[in-house]
């Protein structure tokens, strides 16, 4: 049996089917994204890059707005509404991180619900929470389509996310509760974090910490997905020591070419869903 969840190949399928519908839309405007961003950060340009080229595979029309390291808040807000009312626009990204200086939470509520491709404004939120909404969070939204796709029961599984941002860990708790998952949200003052993660059906690692989980967290059972995006010693990883741990468990997401695609395909999904709300 491969062990080896292939977000890669999963995200190229539902690139693949998104192209597909956005061509059979048969209108003249094309769904359009606008990536925001502050500065000149270097994991930014990579992530940026590699969006704009899947939004161009698709169909989407990908645009960056990038805006000097510099700038004032009071000017990023102004900025923001007004692509907020431009209504050639589908979905609004905020690149993270942003400078110090700037309050990412007031940029982030900012946004339209309306244009949330990322899904972290609060009503974005609270909709996934009530499991009301049809746009969610892209990190979270790829897990659970990674779990679906590979036929991982959730109903009545013990899942444990390590990491309770309101980007991944929150969102995706919320997610699974509403799927009838069983869940545990660890943080870093939690207690005895080994032996809680080795008890799970599922281990969820959104920690951001390179070699956290080894293999005194994992069973034999156990699915193990790795959100986490380090550079450790200029090399890209997750936070699972994957060698070690894919000898012992049952499915693995391999970093990269696990969650990190299928964000972006979920970003995608977001902006076309966003794009047909308006044209509806
Ligand atoms: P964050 O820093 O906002 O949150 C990290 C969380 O992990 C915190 O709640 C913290 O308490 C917890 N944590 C950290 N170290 C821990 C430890 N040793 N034990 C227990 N808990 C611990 O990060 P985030 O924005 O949620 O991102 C988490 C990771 O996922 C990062 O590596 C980030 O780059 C990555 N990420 C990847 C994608 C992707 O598409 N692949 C998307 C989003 C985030």
């Amino acid at each position: 049996m491969n062990k080896i969840i292939d977000g890669k190949y999963y995200a190229q399928e539902l690139n693949t089917s998104l192209k597909n519908s956005i061509e059979q839309l048969n209108k003249k405007r094309r769904p359009k994204l606008v990536i925001i961003q502050i500065g000149n950060n270097f994991a930014s340009n990579k992530y940026i890059k590699n969006k704009l080229k899947a939004c161009e595979n698709v169909g989407i029309i990908g645009e960056l707005k990038k805006y000097s390291e510099d700038i004032k808040q009071s000017e990023l807000v102004k900025q923001i509404e007004i692509l907020n009312s431009d209504l050639t626009i589908d979905g609004i990204i905020v690149q993270l991180p942003l400078p110090s200086h700037i309050n990412e939470k007031e940029i982030t509520d900012i946004v339209s619900p309306s244009k949330d491709a990322d899904g972290f404004s609060p009503i974005t939120l609270g909709n996934v929470m009530l499991n009301k909404s049809n746009i969610y969070p892209a990190t979270p939204f790829g897990i659970v389509k990674l779990l679906d796709w590979k036929k991982i029961n959730l109903i009545g599984e013990n899942v444990v996310i390590i990491g309770r941002s309101n980007i991944v860990g929150k969102p995706l708790a919320n997610m699974l509760i509403n799927r009838s998952a069983t869940v545990t949200i660890c943080n870093t003052k939690t207690k005895n974090l080994k032996d809680i993660c080795k008890k799970a059906d599922i281990l969820i690692s959104a920690a951001g910490s390179p070699n956290l989980v080894t293999k005194d967290f994992v069973n034999n059972n156990m699915t193990v997905i790795d959100v986490g995006a380090n550079f450790k010693d200029g090399k890209y990883c997750g936070d699972v020591k994957f060698e070690e741990v894919l000898k012992i468990v049952k499915y693995i997401t391999p970093v990269p070419g696990g969650v990190g695609p299928m964000t972006i395909a979920c970003l995608l999904e977001n902006t076309f869903n966003l794009y047909k709300q308006k044209e509806n």
